[in-house]
């Protein structure tokens, strides 16, 4: 799939949302990836995964990792299509925990995979959550890096689309300055 396919399927899905959005990380943003309403397609999930499990096969990583909710449905799909096995990290405050009795091994290849990364920081945290229990973190994928290069890893990143989409800081907010109202996207990516 290449990265153009992906960002029309995004479009045909009704999943790239203009408007005024407020993400997680408190930026302000006029487009928004809502991949769940992607995902929601099993047949569309599975082609994605298949496509991100062709980026990470190198990695050798018999084990998925995913910050939920957001990563979980692309996590699977991909994990399924590497025949890895698949981890889900849960918010617990502001951090992530393995809960569920999950637990990954001393030496474990790991990839990490978000469905859309906008700052990193769920998956940077994914990647310390298996380092920490001494995994061998080797990869990290997502379907949109929408981070504009601002998203970095000690370890190879891999994206079906790169779609730099700017945030913008609430003071130098134009719409905000258009008086147009925000909207904060329901549950969005794990990272957004
Ligand atoms: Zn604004």
């Amino acid at each position: 799939m290449r990265s153009d396919e992906l960002i029309a399927l995004y479009e045909q899905e009704g999943a790239l949302l203009r408007g005024h959005f407020i993400l997680r990380s408190g930026m302000h943003s006029d487009r928004y990836l809502q991949s769940a309403l992607l995902l929601a397609r099993p047949e569309l999930a599975a082609r994605a995964g298949e496509a991100l499990a062709n980026l990470l096969r190198p990695s050798g990583a018999s084990t998925v990792l995913s910050p939920a909710l957001g990563g979980i449905i692309i996590g699977h799909e991909t994990a399924r299509a590497l025949g890895a096995r698949f981890l889900f990290a849960e918010r617990e405050g502001s951090d992530f925990r393995l809960r569920r009795g999950f637990r990954i091994e001393k030496g474990e290849r790991v990839a990490v995979v978000e469905d859309v990364v906008t700052t990193g920081g769920a998956a940077l945290r994914m990647v310390r959550l298996a380092e920490e229990a001494e995994a061998e973190v080797s990869a990290v994928g997502t379907l949109v890096d929408r981070s504009g290069g601002d998203a970095r890893f000690p370890i190879p990143f891999h994206a079906i689309a790169r779609l730099p989409i700017g945030a913008l800081s609430p003071d130098r907010c134009p719409l905000c300055r258009a008086g147009i109202p925000i909207v904060k996207p329901g549950s969005g990516g794990s990272d957004a």
